[in-house]
């Protein structure tokens, strides 16, 4: 089935269950914001580049020092895809359901891997403008994912 047999179908999140997040000391920060539906990027508290996914040292100085700086939440389609078919049974009813890079304003060209929710799938695009949605899990934890900006 082609992404293009289901122009008219509306994205849907995932199922939770296929979304495992461990986080760590570097990453704890990130999903404190989430569940307080706060979209942050860590930046290096030396250089200022940005670094997604945060990790011990800064490419560019080797700094270790990190802020959190609170991002606007809206972004650019980098890349994406559809995923139209089951690939279990419990899945059937999330389909489709669209995987997209993104591309955050302010955050110094970093990406986000997410999933665009809530769309016609037609209206998906490369470029196109979003902004987050937050998704509470069972589990406690927060994600977030896109929604299309109107017009
Ligand atoms: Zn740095």
């Amino acid at each position: 089935m082609s992404a293009n047999s289901m122009p008219d179908a509306v994205s849907k999140a995932p199922p939770q269950e296929m979304v495992r997040i461990t986080t760590d000391q570097w990453t704890q920060p990130f999903w404190d914001a989430t569940k307080e539906h706060r979209l942050v990027g860590a930046q290096c508290g030396d250089c200022g580049k940005f670094r997604v996914p945060p990790s011990p040292m800064c490419p560019k100085c080797h700094s270790q020092r990190i802020d959190w700086v609170p991002l606007s939440g809206k972004g650019t389609i980098y890349t994406y895809t559809i995923i139209t078919r089951a690939m279990f049974p419990s899945m059937e009813p999330h389909i489709p359901y669209v995987p997209a890079v993104i591309s955050l304003e302010g955050a110094g060209g970093t990406r986000l891997v997410s999933n665009i929710v809530g769309a016609r799938v037609g209206d998906i695009a490369i470029g196109g403008k979003v902004r987050v949605i937050w998704e509470d899990h069972a589990d406690g934890k927060t994600v977030p994912h896109f929604a299309l900006e109107p017009g």
